[in-house]
């Protein structure tokens, strides 16, 4: 399953660059969007960049659909929500 393909309009892009939110957890959970760093989700394997990620205490990172298959967080919150659309 790959979501980075050469048809992701470069406008979006843009736009999604603008929308940094990052929420904070609790002091060792934090969501934020990854614009720059090129990780995978401990879960799934997805390749991360350009989208939101949750950072656990344990240097693993998830991609937000498996942040909540494995309760990390109960749901995405809205001002992360807000920022994606
Ligand atoms: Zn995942």
């Amino acid at each position: 399953m790959h979501w980075h393909t050469t048809s992701r309009c470069s406008t979006l892009r843009e736009l999604y660059k603008r929308k940094h939110a990052s929420y904070r957890i609790t002091n060792h959970k934090k969501i934020f969007f990854n614009a720059t760093k090129d990780i995978v989700c401990f879960n799934c394997k997805r390749d991360l960049l350009e989208e939101y990620v949750l950072s656990a205490p344990n240097g693993k990172y998830r991609c937000l659909d498996c942040a909540i298959k494995t309760s990390l967080i109960d749901k995405i919150p809205d001002k992360i929500t807000k920022a994606m659309n």
